[in-house]
Parts: structure tokens; C-alpha cells; sequence
């Protein structure tokens, strides 16, 4: 396992180092806070990322400074880079899935030193009729980390305080704990949709990237049995599916042997929504965790009919990282990381579109001194 002080390499880095700036050398214990950092900056969807030398924001009251050890590459990152998603902030510094060391903070719930995990819901205003509700993951005026305020592809960002999460000691390896901080918490949030595990045994994976990866970890945990749907042929995937442990994988074009309870889709393809449909038992669910997906064709009324229901999963709530985050330790859950140079991001977010990957992609901001 690498500990904070090894330097991380990928074996194109030396390439890019001779081009680009190179990370600033940092101690947390020790070092004055640059006044610039190295940031992968999208400036106009549809275009590649850009590195450039920015300034190391300030954090105001309330939040924390970090310097990111690791930013794990989510799809919701591909859809702001392809301009999927509306209204970006621009410019804009991607990524949500930070794991990093507390640098400067002004507060009573973290220390400096303190390795903390940074997600998608960034902020919430605590006062709309979803969050006086217990829905802030429906919050009117939310802000989205890395989407409407700057995220982890860089080697500082600031926090809202109240929205970071203590990394538990379990995972001393930054790079393994970042995928848990969307990857993860999407993929629990959409696992206690489909029910919990005393009702919904035969779960269905559709899509088996970085969250489906987690989610079977944690569902096998529970004492369900996992069937993994993937890409037609994709025979690499059906077996990364079957040594996680899923008793069935197969193209998301077949039926899986017997009935399912429900099906949880991550492939942002809308076609999926009725083949799923076809795999669960009467009154069973369809949950899609994703925040994007093509038009769903339309299809045979017979097929929702029997008390079947489709339904889709927004944002995060921060319940959901605090059990999730105490849960993955207790169960072991590991993520499969390969592990990219920040001024790499361009390449990791091709990596995941091309889905060739097994588990996740990370960003690994090396050179770090944690002190
Ligand atoms: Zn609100
Ligand atoms: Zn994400």
C-alpha cells in the first residue's frame, strides 16, 4: 500500500512532466500554502481540459482548505466535460470524488493534518421545502462540487466544512479511498432504493464500472446474490463481475437466469430501462443512479404492468456518506483503482468513456508531504 509520502507515477507522467508544470512540493506540517497551484481547468465544454497555474483558493468561514492527495474520475464528470449537464460554472475545475489533508481551517469539527473526503453535494441551503423536508439531496439552491463550484483536479480546493467527511483509517491509501466518495455513496444510495436486503436478495447490476464495482462488494456483504449485466461480449467485464462475486454475468441484451427483485442501472443508456424491466419479478424496481441518460425507448405496457416500478437516484444526502462511510471498512470494501497523474485527466476521462477500465479511475496528486 503507498503511504502519503511516496510519490505516485503512471507510466506516461515522466512525458507530461517535461511539459508541464510540476506539483508544488508541500508539507502540511511545515509548509506556507502556495500562492499557485497546477489545476486541470475546462474552459468551454467539448474542449480538453487545460493545465494551468491558478491561484490557490481562500477559504472563507466555515470552510476548510485541502490539499488533494486524490480526485477518483466519476462518468458525471464526462457528461460536464461533454456538455451534458447544463449551466456549468466556467471556468471550471471538474471533480468530486476528493480525498485530501485539511491545510487551513478555521473550526471545531476538523483539525488541520486531518484527512477528510470531499463529495457531489457541496452545499445546501437547509431552508427550501426539500430540505425542511429531509431531502437536501433535492435542494433547490444546491451547489455541486466540481459542477457549479471548483473540484479536485487540482492540488487545493476548498470546502464547506458541514460537507466533508473524516476518511476512515481503514484506507490509508488516498488514491483507494477516493472512488468511495461517489462511486460508492451513488452506488449505496441506490442499493437502499432498490430495498434493503431482508426483501431484495436477487439484485441485478446493469453497467459494471466504477460504482457497480462497490456496490456488489457491499451487497454480497449483505447476503444478496448479484447478477452483472454488461456491454454484449464485454467478457473481460463478466468476469471482473464473477471474481467480485456476482453469481451470474452476461450481455445487458440477455435475461438473466431466474426472476430478479430488482436491478440497479449505471450505464447511462436509456435502452437498459425496459431490458431491465424484463429481468425483474412482478413488484419488482428499477432504480438508475445515474444523473444522465439517453431517451428510454418506448415499450409494451405488459412490461411495467404486475406492480413494477422505475425509479431514479439524485445527488447524495450526507446521511448517506456518514453510513456509508462507516459501512465500507466493516464490510472490506476495496476499490480497484488505476491510478492516473493529475495532468493526466484528460486520458482518465477517455479511460472512462471508452469503459475499458476494471473499478475506477483516480487522479493521484503526488508529492505530497502529509507531515
Ligand atoms: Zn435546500
Ligand atoms: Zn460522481
Amino acid at each position: 500500500m503507498l503511504s502519503t509520502t511516496e510519490t505516485i507515477t503512471h507510466p506516461e507522467t515522466n512525458r507530461l512532466d517535461d511539459v508541464l508544470p510540476r506539483p508544488t512540493v508541500f508539507n502540511v506540517a511545515t509548509a506556507e500554502i502556495p500562492s499557485s497551484m497546477l489545476a486541470m481547468v475546462l474552459t468551454k465544454p467539448l474542449t480538453p481540459l487545460q493545465p494551468q497555474q491558478v491561484g490557490v483558493p481562500r477559504p472563507k468561514s466555515g470552510e476548510l482548505l485541502v490539499k488533494v492527495e486524490a480526485c477518483a474520475v466519476c462518468r458525471t464528470d464526462l457528461h460536464v466535460v461533454d456538455g451534458e449537464l447544463p449551466d456549468p460554472k466556467l471556468p471550471l475545475i471538474p471533480g468530486h470524488e476528493i480525498v485530501g489533508i485539511v491545510c487551513q481551517c478555521d473550526s471545531d469539527r476538523f483539525k488541520i493534518g486531518e484527512r477528510v473526503g470531499i463529495a457531489w453535494l457541496g452545499w445546501t441551503c437547509g431552508h427550501c421545502r426539500f430540505c425542511v423536508a429531509d431531502k437536501e439531496n433535492l435542494c433547490e439552491n444546491a451547489v455541486f462540487t466540481g459542477y457549479t463550484r471548483d473540484g479536485g483536479y487540482a492540488e487545493f480546493v476548498v470546502a464547506d466544512e458541514q460537507f466533508c467527511f473524516r476518511i476512515p483509517n481503514y484506507y490509508g491509501d488516498p488514491a483507494t479511498a477516493a472512488p468511495l466518495l461517489c462511486a460508492g455513496l451513488i452506488g449505496y444510495r441506490s442499493l437502499m432504493t432498490a430495498g434493503t436486503a431482508d426483501r431484495i436478495r436477487k439484485l441485478g447490476i446493469y453497467g459494471f464500472g466504477a460504482a457497480a464495482h462497490l456496490l456488489a462488494q457491499v451487497a454480497i456483504y449483505q447476503g444478496r446474490t448479484i447478477f452483472a449485466f454488461t456491454r454484449p461480449g464485454d467478457n473481460r467485464g463478466q468476469e471482473f463481475a464473477r471474481q467480485l462475486g456476482a453469481i451470474w454475468a452476461g450481455g445487458s441484451d440477455q435475461l438473466p437466469p431466474e426472476p430478479l427483485d430488482a436491478a440497479i442501472i449505471f450505464a447511462p443508456a436509456g435502452p437498459l430501462v425496459p431490458q431491465a424491466l424484463q429481468a425483474v419479478d412482478k413488484g419488482g424496481r428499477v432504480v438508475c443512479g445515474g444523473i444522465h441518460m439517453s431517451d428510454i425507448p418506448s415499450f409494451p405496457y405488459a412490461w411495467l404492468w404486475g406492480e413494477r416500478t422505475v425509479c431514479s437516484v439524485a445527488n447524495l444526502a450526507r446521511r448517506d456518506a456518514v453510513e456509508f462511510l462507516q459501512l465500507a471498512p466493516a464490510a472490506g470494501i476495496r476499490p480497484t483503482v488505476t491510478r492516473f497523474a493529475l495532468a493526466e485527466a484528460n486520458e482518465a476521462l477517455d479511460a472512462v468513456r471508452k469503459g475499458k477500465l476494471e473499478g475506477a479511475a483516480v487522479l493521484t496528486q503526488s508529492n505530497i508531504g502529509a507531515g
